[in-house]
């Protein structure tokens, strides 16, 4: 029996560990950290050999396969050694993907993957399909191969779940759109993110779909340099596509092999030019998945917007409280200031990537008339917006309940305060959700 070594006991180990069980696998799970109870507790139930707060050699290096978890680096000592004595390591998606017929639309990109992935599901579910969601939202993808039965599946996968991925084979492959984010792990080197983004294109076929953002120059750009055979579906706000997404006044049209659907831009469910994106993304791989256009608009005018993701709280004496708490890099920060239309107490900072915020410069000069720099070190905050909105109209916050009291003092009738942080989380929060969840609190405490 071959053996399959887990690296990682979070949702994406777990679910693998439960796969490779379920296919008669001799499986073990190591985690250098500690393992939630529940993970723990599910791994007991399927009776899965683990071990927590240390990695024992011998038990991993025995392993004919090893399935990564997309949060461990390859820089990790005992990946090394792994990889160093031969031993082939794979990603979660790779691994489930050896096991699952369904077809598969993937979306990558650095933003607007859950939206895209979430409307995705939402058109399909409404047009009757048996469809799952997986990846990076919810239950992993390796555990729903392990224990149900989808004829389709729509995933959200991150440029680290992409990582070791070899022979996974979307039917459908959606890149949203790259800009600098995680340049930490990829050797701050840019070209090495992009080409990780692309690695959800490398197995398509002529007969597959990939779908991109024709105004972004980066994906376009790579796409000059590489060979792919799948059908190339663009969707732009800047002029008109054969096939694929664009703008004709007020309406976005999608063309795909010789039909048309056109829905209103003012009928939208999401604001926001970023969305328009989303939605265009989201009807050219409904339409390319057969969907009727009557679905197709019924649900792109009807769908929620997703927690943390320019979600409106509260309006407490007449200013808008938004949380944007998911906007962890400048571009989708970017997208937030652009689609404001009122003044902007904006509440930015955390965990900085290595951002350059001078793209944003334009926006903050327009729109925002106050910051509340909500970090453990706000100094590069400060250094690089002071200059633009004046060191007295800029404060520091320690918590999300210090911020949203400040920014209420800055902002007054019919302003804004905007939750968009730029950074990741984890200086003063466990995540992006608990910081959202504890701006909505401290709003609704006002
Ligand atoms: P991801 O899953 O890629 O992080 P989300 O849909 O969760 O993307 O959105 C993350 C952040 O990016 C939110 O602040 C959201 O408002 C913003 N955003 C969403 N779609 C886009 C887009 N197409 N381009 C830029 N920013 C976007």
């Amino acid at each position: 029996m071959s053996r399959i070594v887990v690296l990682g006991g979070g949702e994406s180990g777990v679910g693998s560990a439960v796969l490779a069980k379920v296919k008669g696998f001799d499986v073990f799970l190591s985690d250098k950290g500690e393992i939630a109870p529940a993970y723990a507790e599910t791994l007991r139930k399927w009776d899965i050999p683990f071990e927590q707060g240390q990695h024992t050699e011998e038990l991993i290096l025995s392993a004919d396969e090893v399935v990564k978890s997309p949060g461990i680096p390859s820089e990790v000592p005992m990946v090394q050694k792994i990889m160093d004595k031969g031993i082939h390591v794979i990603s979660e998606i790779e691994f489930a993907g050896r096991y699952d017929s369904a077809k598969k639309i993937c979306i990558t990109g650095s933003n607007g993957k859950t939206t895209t992935t979430s409307l995705i599901y939402y058109l399909m579910r409404n047009a009757g399909l048996n469809v799952g969601l997986g990846g990076n939202i919810g239950k992993s993808y390796a555990y729903q191969v392990a224990t149900e039965h989808f004829d389709y599946y729509v995933l959200e996968i991150s440029s680290f779940q992409l990582d070791n991925c070899y022979d996974f084979h979307p039917d459908i492959a959606i890149i949203t759109n790259i800009t600098p984010d995680h340049l930490d792990r990829y050797g701050y080197d840019f070209e090495n993110y992009v080409r990780a983004k692309f690695r959800i294109t490398q197995n398509l076929s002529p007969d597959d779909c990939f779908i991109f953002d024709s105004d972004d120059e980066i994906t376009v750009g790579h796409l000059g340099k590489i060979v792919m055979q799948a059908k190339r579906l663009p969707f732009t706000q800047k002029g008109e596509v054969e096939q694929g997404a664009f703008l004709k006044e007020d309406k976005i049209v999608v063309r795909y092999e010789k039909e048309e659907c056109d829905i209103y831009l003012k009928e939208l469910a999401l604001g926001g030019k970023h969305n328009i994106y989303n939605s265009m993304a989201a009807a050219l791989a409904a339409k390319a998945s057969g969907i009727s256009n009557k679905v197709i608009r019924e649900s792109l005018e009807t769908f929620q917007p997703v927690e943390h993701r320019l979600e409106p709280v509260l309006s407490v004496g007449g200013v808008l409280y938004i949380n944007d708490s998911k906007a962890t890099n400048v571009d989708s920060a970017w997208y937030a200031l652009e689609c404001q239309k009122k003044p902007v107490v904006w509440i930015v900072g955390g965990k900085d990537k290595g951002n350059d915020y001078s793209v944003l410069d334009s926006l903050v000069k327009e729109k925002v008339k106050g910051i509340v720099c909500l970090g453990v070190d706000n100094a590069k905050i400060h250094a690089h917006f002071d200059p633009i909105v004046g060191a007295e109209n800029t404060v520091d916050a320690k918590s999300a309940l210090e911020a949203v009291q400040k920014a209420s003092k800055m902002a007054s009738d019919g302003d804004v305060v905007l939750l968009s942080p730029c950074c990741a989380s984890f200086d003063l929060f466990t995540s992006y959700e608990d910081r959202g969840r504890k701006f909505k609190e401290a709003v609704r405490s006002l």
